[in-house]
């Protein structure tokens, strides 16, 4: 079967990939000022946000004075793919753009659309996502940061963890307890809190990779004081908003996943006949064979993809969207697993760099690839969903 486009979306192809060609940032400006952290908007990237909001590019899906231009889920999916394929970020700060953005909007009132999710639209500020806990990460609903309402502020109180980006970001979208004799699920709220007020403490975490330049995060509040009108929605309606907030997220996560997933197999494809030149014909034997087992994967990842967006058009849920997000994220750590296992010893020479000159070794990326797999639900909870949502089997 060979799936092809409507002659109105390839002339929307077009259209965009004429843009993009007259108004993408050079390799030169993004190489010279690296993003640091999924917050951090250097210079070249606040002046891409700001072009493609102005020309309706940055959310095609929304109206014009929201930096889109009302284009159909399909002209979003050829947007996406077209987008990676160049290799142009299409935001630095994911987070604040695919979540805490439209959550504001979806939420917020006026003056917070005016003040915190129209600066993130037009690459004026930068937001991190303050959700999980020491004790609350799969299990959310257990969340303990405090926030006191008195008078016209709340006072907050607690710690997040895992925070991505909370280093360089300007504001956090920040999940707190404001009602502790509610039932867990109630009782949460979001709260908009400026990252330099008082009281605000940030600690990086170095990670085993590139530990010099951390984007996780704990945060600690002491006694901040966030003002009342910052509070997104309806007092102790969290647990509802954060389902929308997360949804917003996973509609066109899976494309990312898949063509990343796609990167990582061409490169490993270009790269097998040198790394299994060297092993015994068993050894070469096995490797090709789990190679081409990863290819399958790889081709099925994309299909299944195909399968769940379709069914979201068609105004379905998707539980695909499950099965995509702990397969794609599996697939992927295995694919490196592989491609380092080939390398032999030479996987622990870091500057044997094969080929993934942006993203360091196969062994790094194995490391790395371990934060897909738990990020935005891990894959246990994503078998837990398809087990019940989709198998239909009892809760345990
Ligand atoms: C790269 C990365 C970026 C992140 N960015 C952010 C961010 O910006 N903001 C933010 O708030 N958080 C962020 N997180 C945190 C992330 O949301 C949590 O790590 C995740 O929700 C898991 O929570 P936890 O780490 O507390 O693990 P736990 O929930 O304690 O889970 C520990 C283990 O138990 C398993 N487990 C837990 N519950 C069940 C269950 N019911 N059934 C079966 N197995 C279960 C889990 O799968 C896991 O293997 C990030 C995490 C990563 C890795």
């Amino acid at each position: 079967m060979k799936l092809t486009f409507s002659p109105a979306v390839e002339e929307f192809r077009r259209e965009f990939l004429t843009w993009l060609d007259e108004n993408r940032p050079s390799e030169e400006e993004m190489e010279a000022e690296p993003a640091r952290s999924s917050a951090h908007a250097p210079g070249w990237a606040r002046r891409w946000t700001r072009r493609m909001f102005d020309d309706g590019w940055l959310v095609p899906g929304w109206p014009p004075e929201r930096g889109g231009r009302n284009a159909g889920p399909v002209e979003q999916l050829v947007y996406l793919e077209e987008l990676q394929r160049a290799g142009v970020p299409r935001t630095t700060n994911p987070q604040g753009l695919g979540i805490v953005a439209p959550s504001i909007l979806d939420f917020g009132t006026e003056a917070q659309i005016r003040d915190y999710a129209m600066p993130l639209l037009r690459g004026e500020r930068t937001a991190c996502l303050g959700m999980s806990e020491p004790g609350a990460g799969s299990d959310l609903a257990s969340l303990s940061t405090r926030a006191v309402l008195d008078g016209d502020r709340f006072v907050v109180n607690g710690q997040k963890v895992w925070t991505s980006g909370a280093n360089y970001a300007e504001f956090c979208f920040l999940f707190c307890r404001t009602d502790p004799d509610l039932p867990k699920h109630k009782g949460i709220s979001i709260l908009l809190l400026d990252m330099d007020t008082p009281g605000v403490t940030v600690r990086p975490l170095p990670e085993i990779i590139d530990p010099a330049h951390p984007d996780l995060n704990e945060v600690f509040f002491s006694d901040v004081e966030i003002p009342a009108a910052n509070l997104v929605g309806e007092l102790n309606n969290g647990w509802a908003m954060a389902n929308g907030s997360l949804a917003h997220e996973r509609g066109m996560v899976w494309l990312n996943a898949v063509m990343t997933l796609e990167g990582d197999m061409a490169r490993l494809l270009g790269e097998t006949p040198a790394l299994v030149a060297n092993l015994s014909e068993i050894e070469r034997a096995v490797s090709i064979d789990r190679v081409m087992e990863l290819y399958t994967d790889v081709q099925a990842a994309r299909c299944l993809g195909y399968r769940g967006f379709a069914r979201l058009m068609r105004g379905g849920t998707a539980p695909e969207q499950a099965l995509m997000k702990a397969f794609a994220s599996e697939t992927r750590r295995e694919l490196n697993l592989v491609a380092s296992e080939m390398q032999g010893a030479r996987a622990v020479d870091t500057s044997v760099h094969t080929g993934l000159d942006d993203t360091g070794t196969w062994l790094e990326s194995y490391f790395r690839s371990f934060g897909a797999t738990i990020s935005a639900g891990s894959s246990e909870i994503q078998r837990n969903i398809i087990s019940e949502r989709v198998l239909g089997l009892p809760r345990n």
